[in-house]
């Protein structure tokens, strides 16, 4: 990046001084799954809530650019990285239980949750056996899997509002839909940080569940979801289509499409991978192509579920 803007982010982060663990330059490749991503001028991990909370305060008086990332399982980061402040939940990574309603910080995997809430005989989060990413994440993108989704089992989400005021409601279930949730304002990400969720479960029986759980990551080995490096389906699935956007790929003919290497998968033309050193753009150019077959073949308009972050101009 120009250095002088990077002296601007770095100085700016030292000078407010909060509990957080930060890096300068720090690929973003190491940050997602797809393995694809320059470099962040800045990372940092915050370690308490009320350090997010000066952290995102302090951001949105400065003006510098930022976003917050998870698991960084939903998210194709450009070859030039991100010019300012990429804010991860990772070290909010709490989980506690209280009877049937566990908490989680938004930085706390999904898979140990499931795993928790198995451990504790509680059934209801056991569809997310497997999914990749956190808690914030999940509940942010509304993650479905297996004909369930986070809003199904979610009680309260506790944030940081857009306006930076700490927040803790239940849910509205009528505001949550298919990959959509409150936090995603008109399509774009609203700037509300999800802290933590509440879930309220229901007693079930640990053998069983833990049986569910394992046929479940099985059923994803079995799919490729774990041959290549990826961020799951690149596309949402739209009822108006008639079809899954997998189906309407493969009719196109691009299971096993390449550019570089990047490329649809052998097993599931809705699931996009990089075969070992693929670019963004590269990837990013297989998804344009794959929006603009089934646009000109069917009149559909393939909308992407993973998020593009920094800069795909070039
Ligand atoms: C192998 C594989 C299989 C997958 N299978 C599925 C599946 O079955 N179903 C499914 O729905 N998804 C699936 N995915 C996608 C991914 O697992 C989910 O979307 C997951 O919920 C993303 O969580 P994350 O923490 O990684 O989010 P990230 O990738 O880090 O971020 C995604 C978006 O959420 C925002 N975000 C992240 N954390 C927060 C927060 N705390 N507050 C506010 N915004 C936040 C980010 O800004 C970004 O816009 C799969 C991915 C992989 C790699």
């Amino acid at each position: 990046m120009l250095a002088d803007a990077m002296a601007t982010v770095r100085e700016f982060l030292e000078k407010i001084n909060i509990d957080a663990r930060l890096a300068f330059d720090e690929p973003l490749s190491a940050h997602t799954t797809f393995r694809i991503g320059g470099p962040a001028d800045a990372w940092v991990e915050p370690r308490t809530e009320a350090a997010m909370s000066a952290l995102v305060a302090a951001l949105r008086a400065s003006g510098l650019p930022w976003v917050v990332l998870g698991g960084g399982a939903n998210v194709l980061a450009s070859d030039s990285g991100f010019r300012g402040v990429v804010v991860t939940t990772r070290a909010l990574a709490s989980i506690e239980r209280d009877g049937p309603v566990v908490r989680a910080g938004a930085g706390a995997r999904v898979t140990e949750l499931v795993a928790a809430t198995i451990d504790a005989s509680l059934a209801g989060l056991d569809f997310a056996a497997g999914l990749p990413g956190s808690v914030g994440g999940a509940v942010y993108m509304n993650a479905r899997c297996y004909d369930r989704e986070f809003a199904d089992v979610l009680s309260a989400v506790r944030r940081l509002d857009r306006d930076g005021s700490l927040r803790e409601d239940a849910i509205e279930r009528g505001a949550w839909a298919y990959k959509r949730t409150p936090f995603m304002g008109g399509g774009e990400h609203d700037g509300s940080i999800v802290l933590g969720a509440s879930f309220r479960l229901e007693p079930g029986d640990a053998a069983a569940l833990k049986a569910r759980a394992r046929e479940l990551e099985a059923d994803r080995r079995a799919k490729g979801h774990f041959d290549h490096p990826c961020a799951g389906s690149m596309f949402k699935n739209d009822r108006g289509f008639g079809r899954p956007s997998g189906k309407i790929l493969d009719e196109l003919g691009f299971r096993g499409r390449r550019i570089g290497d990047a490329a649809v998968s052998e097993k599931h033309a809705n699931i996009f991978v990089n075969l070992g050193s693929a670019r963004a753009a590269d990837m990013k150019a297989l998804v344009d192509s794959a929006r603009a077959a089934a646009l000109e073949a069917f009149g559909f308009k393939l909308e992407p579920e993973v998020v593009f972050l920094g800069d795909f101009t070039d």
